[in-house]
C-alpha cells in the first residue's frame, strides 16, 4: 500500500526515457500529504467471500466442508493483519456430539470495554436439500470479513476494543427449530450460547456492552425491518446512521419478528445487543435457492458502510453511559 508511485516512473523504455525527467525527481522525493489513505469498505470483494464460501459445499457444523471455510476465514483476518483465536468446544445436539469452534477477531482499542460484531457461518443442516445459504450466512459472513479488513487497516486505536466473533452452530440440527431441545437446551445458537459462557467464564461480561449481529443482510432487494427483541439504543444508532448514509429505503421502521438469533444469549446475559435482519421479506430462506444470486454487492456495502459508521457512535454511547448497568437498556432521542 505505501509503494504507490515510485514503481511507475521506470515503465516504458529506458533508452528512450530522458535522463531526469523532473517526475523522476518528484516521485522519489515527495511525500503524499496522506500516505495511506483510508480503507473503504468494498463491497465486490465481500461478494468474493460469499462466492468462496459457497464453493466449499453446504456447511453444517463439524464438516470437512466447514473446517475448510474456517481455515478461509481465519487465513484472511490474519492477512489483515487482526489477531484470530479460535474457541473451541464440542455440543451435544440432535445428531450426537458436534464439534464446533467460533472464531474471533480482535482490534484493541484504548480500553477494554468491548463492542463485538458478529455473524453465524455454519448453514443448516438439510437430509434431501443441498443449502449453500448464500444470504444465510455467506453474505453476512463476507460482511464481517470486510468490515475486519477495513478496521484493520486504522493506524489509530478505536476507543474501545471490538471483537469480530464468527459462531459456530447458530442453526438447528433439525428441521424445526422447535422440534428438539427445549428451553434449557435449545437445538440452536450453541456458539453464541457457548462464547457468552466464556465471556462469564473470563470475567468480560460486564465490560462487554454491545453486540451488534449480522444475519441474512445481502438480499438484493434489501429491507432492514426493526427486530423487537433488539435494544433499542443500539438499534436506534444503526437506523438513524444508516439513514443519514442515506439508505432510508433500506432501514425501514416496520417490525421484524425474529426468534433464537444470536443476540439473544447475549440479551439474557444483560449484554445489549442488536440483530440486523430480513427474515420475513426474502423469500428464499432455509430454500435450495438461497442462491449467489439472490445477493448482492451492494447490500453489503451498505450495511457494511452502515455499522462502520455507526461504530463510533456507539462506543461513544458506552463510555458514557459506563456507569450504567448493560442489563438496563437507555432509551436514545430519535
Ligand atoms: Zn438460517
Amino acid at each position: 500500500m505505501a509503494v504507490l508511485v515510485t514503481p511507475l516512473v521506470f515503465i516504458g523504455c529506458p533508452k528512450e526515457d530522458p535522463p531526469a525527467r523532473p517526475r523522476a525527481t518528484v516521485s522519489s522525493s515527495a511525500r503524499p500529504i496522506n500516505p495511506s489513505p483510508p480503507v473503504a469498505f468494498d463491497g465486490e470483494r465481500a461478494m468474493d467471500h460469499a462466492k468462496k464460501q459457497i464453493e466449499f459445499g453446504p456447511r453444517p457444523p463439524d464438516t470437512q466442508q466447514l473446517s475448510r471455510t474456517r481455515a478461509y476465514i481465519v487465513n484472511e483476518l490474519k492477512s489483515y493483519g487482526l489477531s484470530v483465536s479460535l474457541d473451541e468446544f464440542t455440543s451435544g445436539t440432535p445428531q450426537g456430539e458436534k464439534k464446533m469452534a467460533n472464531i474471533v477477531a480482535e482490534i484493541p482499542g484504548e480500553t477494554k470495554t468491548l463492542v463485538l460484531i458478529t455473524s453465524h457461518y455454519d448453514t443448516k443442516f438439510y437430509q434431501d436439500m443441498t443449502f449453500v445459504g448464500a444470504n444465510d450466512p455467506a453474505a453476512s459472513v463476507g460482511t464481517l470479513m470486510e468490515i475486519g479488513r477495513v478496521l484493520g487497516s486504522r493506524k489509530e486505536k478505536p476507543k474501545v476494543t471490538y471483537r469480530l466473533v464468527f459462531f459456530d452452530g447458530e442453526e438447528a440440527f433439525c428441521e424445526g427449530w422447535s422440534q428438539c431441545g427445549d428451553a434449557e437446551s435449545p437445538d440452536n445458537t450453541y456458539g453464541s450460547r457457548h462464547y457468552v459462557s466464556q465471556l462469564r467464564a473470563r470475567n468480560e461480561l460486564e465490560s462487554t456492552r454491545a453486540m451488534i449481529l449480522l444475519d441474512m443482510m445481502g438480499y438484493k432487494n434489501l429491507e432492514l425491518g426493526r427486530d423487537e427483541t433488539s435494544t433499542k439504543w443500539l438499534q436506534n444508532i444503526v437506523w438513524q446512521t444508516g439513514r443519514e448514509l442515506g439508505y432510508s429505503k433500506v432501514f425501514v421502521d416496520r417490525q421484524e419478528g425474529v426468534g433464537g438469533d444470536d443476540h439473544e444469549p447475549f440479551l439474557r446475559a444483560g449484554i445489549d445487543a442488536v440483530d440486523i435482519i430480513q427474515l420475513t421479506s426474502y423469500p428464499h430462506w432455509h430454500r435450495a435457492d438461497d442462491t449467489i444470486d439472490k445477493v448482492s454487492a451492494q447490500s453489503m456495502k451498505i450495511v457494511g458502510d452502515t455499522v462502520l459508521a455507526s461504530l463510533p457512535k456507539v462506543a461513544e454511547y458506552v463510555i458514557k453511559n459506563k456507569a450504567q448497568p448493560a442489563s438496563k437498556p437507555q432509551q436514545i432521542q430519535e
